[in-house]
């Protein structure tokens, strides 16, 4: 498990980089925001403990750019002080917990235990509606229905329902689910929702892949 601290008070930092190295957890620590927003933008982290004053980038402004850039990276802000209008910035911000300082570490602990097993629990299953995708067993249920999938056709629904509620272009799923170098034309995507619509939608109820006419598609809402 890696985490990324972005703390300025060396003492802080440096309490909080040796506690979580003992606990196991595999750590980089960094002072300045812009260069831990840089982190966090291009390497994979498990986990963000993010302070809210930091120089350079502000801690909810770094939070509210990765979300931006979809960077579901679980964040846990540490606020300096007990005022609600900084929890509630940090949350609307899109940080998934708070800790308000002074905090005892083992608080810290059992709060960054709960939101990696959030996170591995949602990583494995996707949710529409009355539809989910296991990641880990490859499969698809509609109700109490399993849906066989093949390869392509999981990966195409597994991108959509990343994706739900947005319209995605033909050229946005081609990019996305097949290969680079795949040279043939996007009429490919309609073949394959074509595929899935059989596969997927129950008799009598809304289907769940829509066409957005001369754009592309979309799941859900
Ligand atoms: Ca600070």
């Amino acid at each position: 498990m890696r985490i990324l601290v972005v703390e300025d008070e060396p003492r802080l930092r440096e309490l909080l980089s040796r506690n979580l190295t003992r606990e196991g957890y595999q750590v980089e620590a960094v002072e300045d925001g812009f260069v831990g927003f840089e982190r966090a933008k291009v390497s994979q982290f498990d986990l963000i403990l993010l302070d809210v004053m930091l120089p350079t980038m502000s801690g909810l402004e770094i939070c509210m750019r990765l979300k931006r850039l979809k960077n579901s990276t679980p964040i846990l802000m540490l606020t300096a002080r007990d005022s609600v209008d900084d929890r509630v910035a940090g949350l609307d911000a899109g940080a998934d917990d708070y800790l308000v300082k002074p905090f005892a570490f083992v608080e810290l602990a059992a709060r960054l235990r709960a939101l990696l097993r959030r996170k591995s629990e949602g990583e494995t299953v996707l949710r529409v509606g009355d539809l989910s995708l296991d990641a880990a067993r490859r499969e698809a249920t509609r109700g109490a229905r399993t849906i066989e999938l093949t390869a392509r056709e999981f990966l195409l629904l597994e991108h959509l329902m990343k994706n739900a509620g947005r319209v995605l272009t033909r050229d946005q799923i081609l990019a996305a689910v097949w290969p680079e170098d795949f040279d043939g034309s996007s009429n490919i995507v309609d073949t394959y929702v074509h595929y899935l619509r059989d596969k997927i939608d129950t008799k009598g109820k809304a289907p769940l892949i829509r066409t957005v006419r001369g754009v592309g598609y979309a799941l859900g809402a």
